[in-house]
This record gives structure tokens, sequence and C-alpha cells, in this order.
């Protein structure tokens, strides 16, 4: 939920489009925990990273992609209720 505040203008960025585009694909364009496909699938961060030199979050787009995955919105927003996504000092 949070996330999607923090990230919000940042859904639109190119950078962001060809990064979720490659992790779609490589999941097969599913919710990797239930399996749904096509509607809204989200990717999610498995981790967030902070980088103290310039004391901001990274950007989105700025992880390697075994950090993120595919998931669809229920899937999704069920994950961000039960656990607290580990923020990583850079
Ligand atoms: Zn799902
Ligand atoms: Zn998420």
């Amino acid at each position: 939920m949070k996330t999607k505040v923090y990230y919000g203008e940042k859904l639109f960025d190119p950078r962001w489009i060809e990064k979720r585009k490659r992790i779609l694909h490589r999941d097969n364009n599913q919710c990797v925990i239930c399996g749904k496909t096509g509607g809204k699938l989200h990717i999610h961060h498995k981790q967030y990273h902070f980088i103290k030199r310039l004391q901001k979050h990274a950007d989105p787009w700025d992880y390697q992609d075994s950090l993120l995955t595919t998931l669809c919105e229920s899937c999704h927003s069920r994950g961000h209720y039960r656990y607290k996504v580990p923020v990583k000092y850079i």
C-alpha cells in the first residue's frame, strides 16, 4: 500500500516500464503465488534499498531482477499486509 504512494509518479518512467516488461516476461505474465494471468499484475520488490550516500531510496528500476517478482493485485496487497518489506542500507 505504502509503496504505491512512494512509487506513484515513477511508474511511468521509461526505465521502469522496460524493467517491468522484462520481469513480467520472465515470470510468464502470471502471478508467482496463485498463477493468475492477465488483469492487473504488479511487480513486487522483495527488498528496498536505501542509499546512505544519497540519503534516498533507490529507484524502482535500480534493483537486480532477482529482487523483483510478479504478483496479482490480491496476492500483492495480502503480502504487504502480512509482511514488511525489509530495507537494506547500501
Ligand atoms: Zn496471485
Ligand atoms: Zn510490493
